[in-house]
């Protein structure tokens, strides 16, 4: 094949965050706060931008997969925090469809709200449930571009079947947002989310 096989790989930190890989997060705060705290190592460790996700088990809160965004990292520009999660997700299970028969509910919890990319990804990954922490607006604030997203994007998914949960923790998600801004130097491109995005001028 002349062209290159393609990857995006966790960063090295994430095998100390997840000791164990069958962790069990009770609720959606110890969820989130999980999410959250995915997306704040990966900017204290510079490997990407300050978004973390991950899929659990709706009826057991069993990790599934994590996810950070690698944007940077993998010279994706998909590569963020709920595509790396559900890839992750689909490729331990062995399917592309985690909605499929015989497999558990699975629910994807985002320390934001999902861009305009990520929405669809959503639709087609075959999760049942959003969870997320910071709002479109959190991110938009700080100079993120979410994208054309429809206004009605939450009724779009429950209509879809996919249940949405916003403001999970909202606050603590939003600070990790701020916390990549004031760590400031790596802003050139305006407006991007998700790279290296354009500090409001
Ligand atoms: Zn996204």
């Amino acid at each position: 094949m002349r062209f290159p096989l393609v990857e995006v790989a966790l960063p090295a930190w994430i095998d100390a965050v997840v000791s164990d890989p069958a962790a069990v997060y009770p609720d959606l705060d110890a969820q989130m706060a999980f999410a959250i705290e995915l997306a704040r190592r990966n900017v204290a460790a510079g490997t990407g931008g300050p978004f973390g996700a991950a899929i659990f088990d709706m009826h057991t809160g069993r990790l599934v997969a994590p996810g950070v965004n690698r944007v940077m990292a993998a010279n994706c520009s998909v590569a963020h925090a709920e595509i790396t999660a559900i890839m992750i997700a689909q490729k331990i299970l062995g399917t592309w469809d985690l909605g499929g028969e015989g497999l558990a509910p699975l629910r994807l919890v985002t320390s934001t709200e999902p861009c305009a990319m990520c929405l669809g990804a959503v639709v087609w990954s075959g999760v049942r449930q959003l969870v997320c922490g910071a709002r479109d607006a959190d991110a938009r604030r700080i100079g993120f571009d979410e994208g054309p997203k429809p206004a009605e994007w939450v009724a779009a998914l429950e209509s879809r079947g996919i249940a949405v949960i916003q403001d999970v923790q909202r606050q603590d998600a939003a600070a990790v947002l701020a916390l990549y801004l004031d760590q400031g130097a790596l802003y050139t491109t305006p407006g991007r989310r998700n790279g290296p995005v354009g500090r409001v001028p």
